[in-house]
């Protein structure tokens, strides 16, 4: 797409474990020609680096916990402030907490920016639960596989990559109901947040993968066009 006349746009993909975000935040980064920033796929980077990040990660992951604010709003105001991001970017999986989201306020005044919508992918608990158990992610390149109910045979298909499929650590059954409790918890709030900001927009998350993304760009269009109108 031609990208040298858009304007900035800075989108928060909102959902629980499983709801469809990375997935989502993919389609519509590359529609958009903005930046996608997944906050779960840069922790895992620095896992497999073995950087000091990713040891720190690493113990919160295994477990189904949030990584502390502090570490996370450091990784993701470094992340920001790269060239890839000047016409925006998508976070995915940030913010995950009040804290995270007032920080998140913090960066983008120092940036003069503000956010465009809050996207929140509405999935009853029950499906996030069959989906993560289903759910396989490629080790190379982070693509998931939503489909498979026992390893495919063939490795990651998705553009030039042939990366190894893995169930990952904390899609475990013993992890998943442990990290739908801590969204609920510890995210869920973020919701009221952005609402009482004029933020967010609900999203029916339990359609087709395409329906969804129909329906995130619909309303990302009508969110700058009632922009527009009050400018
Ligand atoms: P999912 O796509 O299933 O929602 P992610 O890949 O986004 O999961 O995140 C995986 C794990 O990484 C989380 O369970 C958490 O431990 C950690 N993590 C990701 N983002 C954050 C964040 N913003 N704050 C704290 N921990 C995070």
């Amino acid at each position: 797409m031609d990208t040298s006349k858009q304007c900035w746009r800075g989108i928060i993909l909102l959902g629980g474990p499983g709801s469809g975000k990375g997935t989502q935040a993919v389609l519509l980064a590359q529609k958009l020609g903005i930046a996608h920033i997944s906050t779960g796929d840069l922790f895992r980077e620095n896992i497999r680096m073995g950087t000091e990040l990713g040891k720190v990660a690493k113990t919160y992951i295994e477990k189904g916990e949030l990584v502390p604010d502090e570490v996370t709003v450091r990784m993701v105001r470094e992340r920001v402030n790269r060239p890839d991001c000047t016409n925006g970017f998508i976070l995915d999986g940030f913010p995950r907490t009040v804290a995270q989201a007032d920080a998140l306020n913090q960066v983008l005044a120092e940036m003069h920016r503000s956010l465009t919508a809050v996207l929140n992918l509405q999935v009853a608990p029950d499906v996030l639960l069959e989906r993560l158990s289903r759910r396989w992610t490629c080790k190379a390149c982070g693509a998931v596989f939503p489909e498979f109910s026992a390893p495919p045979r063939a490795g990651c298909k998705k553009e030039v990559c042939d990366g190894e499929l893995y169930q990952r650590p904390d899609d475990k059954p013993e992890t998943q109901r442990h990290r739908i409790e801590v969204y609920r918890e510890q995210t869920a709030p973020l919701e009221a947040y952005y609402a009482e900001r004029g933020l967010l927009v609900e999203i029916d998350g339990e359609n087709s993968i395409e329906r969804v993304h129909q329906l995130i760009l619909d309303a990302v269009r009508c969110v700058e066009e009632e922009d527009r109108h009050t400018v």
